[in-house]
């Protein structure tokens, strides 16, 4: 099992990082110990000083597929959340700095969350879904999956160019803008559609 993540989906958020607007999906994969199972708290890891918080819509892969058409995709996911992306933000401004791989920063163990998976039934359209994160109970992020860039449909064709995507894989579709860091002690609860589908606590 693999999570494929898609960064500088929604505009607002590439701005907020000083980073240009992609004109291809830009990705990258975390591996299966990255999944922070549910109920566990998140461990504040020691190589960081400034770790982050990215709420983004999760869909999960329902079949295998690889060269998968736009218009098909739908048929390869049928599963959804909000998850957490947790980023080491200091190691990747120093890797981005130097052109090196994110891994280290964005891939490291229990660094994506994810909330309770709920089925894509026909009354749910996934590109208008609205999301929004809570930091100790203030809202933090809030988006609509109608702002992505590039739409699920289309990662899944672009994604499935390069990685055959299996079932049970993750895709992490994205973060609209404010992120920012957590500390030792806080609490992190995740929405879509009004529905508190996340929760995770830092230690
Ligand atoms: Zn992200």
């Amino acid at each position: 099992m693999k999570i494929i993540c898609i960064g500088r989906n929604y505009s607002e958020h590439a701005k907020e990082l000083n980073n240009e607007v992609p004109d291809e999906p830009i990705l990258f994969i975390k591996p299966k110990n990255a999944l922070l199972l549910p109920d566990k708290p998140l461990y504040y890891p020691e190589f960081t000083d400034d770790l982050h918080y990215e709420c983004e819509v999760v869909i999960r892969i329902s079949k295998n597929g690889k060269y998968i058409q736009e218009k098909f995709a739908k048929k390869y996911y049928n599963e959804v959340t909000v998850g957490i992306d947790f980023t080491a933000r200091d190691l990747q401004q120093k890797q981005k700095s130097k052109g090196l791989p994110w891994e280290i920063a964005k891939a490291f163990d229990s660094s994506a969350a994810v909330g309770r998976f709920i089925p894509i039934t026909p009354g749910i359209n996934i590109q208008e879904l609205d999301f929004e994160l809570k930091l100790n109970d203030q809202i933090v992020q809030k988006g609509n999956t109608k702002d992505m860039l590039f739409n699920v449909d289309k990662i899944i064709e672009y994604s499935s160019r390069f990685f055959t995507l299996n079932i049970g894989d993750l895709i992490f579709t994205g973060t609209p803008a404010g992120v920012g860091p957590v500390s030792v002690y806080d609490r992190l609860d995740g929405f879509m559609q009004g529905e508190k589908l996340l929760e995770v606590e830092v230690r």
